[in-house]
């Protein structure tokens, strides 16, 4: 058995997010503002984007280091063609202990409906469905392309329809846009089995304008639901989980709460991310990504690939939450859209 892989802080490496697109359909205030990603904006070409052999590849070096958990994402993962079938690839695998992968998908929702049922088949264990708002109105603003809010919640219906029990729901709040919808949104999945994870706005990226006046702290959201459904915390499902849990002390489930601006939870952090075009990522504010592309189309074997891997993890020293600052805050770095959040 292959040890896991640390990194300088002692981190070791767990997760794998794997970005299959930096495009979407939706134009998300605090992710891809219009104004930035309009019709001039030049995605990534085509040939530049991994294959699905490509990312298997990646994957499995990660996963003979330490990696447990997949998660697809973008853009938005469900624009990717034949989504499934990397599923299917990915779902092949497993750790050298011979268990299986956990391999989930974090999406906007609007395809779901119709992606459901094959990507159950392939094999995804977990969906993720990101939804800041049960207004539509409110809803339509956010995703600033006007996408109907039902359809959306006809894609988390079609999902548990195909059997999809462990679903989450995505909210990230907004100070002054959707703050006024968080006790709404749990209402909505209490008792239902579906988890809702309340997201602190992030300065990822440069271009979303964020500001910290704009972040509602997570004890602001704990304190709104708790005072019409009292709360009481639980602990982690699992070393290095990112949301705080919480559950209703009627026992109708529970909800989580990322509080990345809040309480940064560097010291735990597992995660590597892979851009759609073959750059690994030891941190969500990174500038620079290692090149792991060129690497592949250079013909490597996939030692060489297991050996690129951990050279870059155990040189990660990312503690970026635990740093914000009004100077960090102006720093170069990706953008979500682009390594997946
Ligand atoms: N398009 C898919 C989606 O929206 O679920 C996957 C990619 S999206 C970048 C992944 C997650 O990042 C979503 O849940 C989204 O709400 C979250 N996100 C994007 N920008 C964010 C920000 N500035 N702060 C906090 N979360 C953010
Ligand atoms: Fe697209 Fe997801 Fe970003 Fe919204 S959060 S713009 S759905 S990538
Ligand atoms: Fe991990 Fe970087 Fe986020 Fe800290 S700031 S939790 S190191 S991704």
């Amino acid at each position: 058995m292959l040890a896991s892989t640390t990194d300088r802080r002692g981190r070791a490496l767990r997760d794998l997010r794997i970005s299959v697109t930096d495009r979407c359909n939706f134009r998300c205030v605090y992710c891809m503002p219009k104004e930035i990603f309009g019709r001039d904006f030049a995605f990534l070409p085509r040939e530049q984007l991994l294959s699905f052999e490509e990312i298997v590849r990646i994957a499995r070096a990660g996963i003979a280091h330490g990696v447990h958990k997949l998660r697809l994402t973008g853009g938005e993962p469900l624009l990717r063609r034949d989504i499934e079938e990397l599923v299917r690839l990915l779902a092949q695998l497993c750790t050298p202990e011979g268990e299986p992968l956990d391999i989930a998908v974090t999406t906007n929702g609007s395809a779901l409906a119709h992606k459901a049922a094959a990507l159950r088949e392939a094999g995804l264990n977990r969906v993720t469905v990101s939804l800041d708002s049960l207004d539509d109105a409110t809803f339509r603003a956010m995703n600033d392309i006007d996408f109907p809010l039902e359809r959306v919640l006809d894609g988390i219906r079609v999902a548990r329809e195909v059997g999809f029990d462990a679903i989450k729901i995505n909210t990230v709040v907004k100070r002054g846009v959707n703050d006024d919808d968080v006790t709404a949104i749990a209402e909505r999945f209490k008792g239902t089995g579906i988890t809702v994870r309340f997201i602190e706005f992030m300065d990822v990226g440069t271009t979303n304008g964020w500001n910290l006046d704009q972040v509602v702290p997570s004890a602001e959201v704990i304190a709104r639901i708790d005072a019409v459904h009292p709360l009481e915390p639980i602990p982690p499902a699992y070393p290095g989980e990112t949301a705080t849990r919480w559950r209703y002390r009627d026992g109708d489930g529970e909800i989580g709460v990322i509080s990345s601006v809040t309480q940064p939870f560097c010291g735990a952090c597992t995660r590597a991310r892979l851009s759609a075009d073959g750059k690994l990522f030891t941190c969500l504010f990174a500038a620079r990504g290692h090149d792991l592309r060129t690497l592949l189309r250079s013909g490597c074997s996939d030692v060489e690939i297991e050996d690129a891997l951990v050279g870059i993890w155990s040189g990660r020293e990312d503690h970026y939450s635990e740093l914000r600052s009004a100077e960090t805050s102006h720093a170069e770095r990706i953008e979500m859209s682009y390594i997946g959040g």
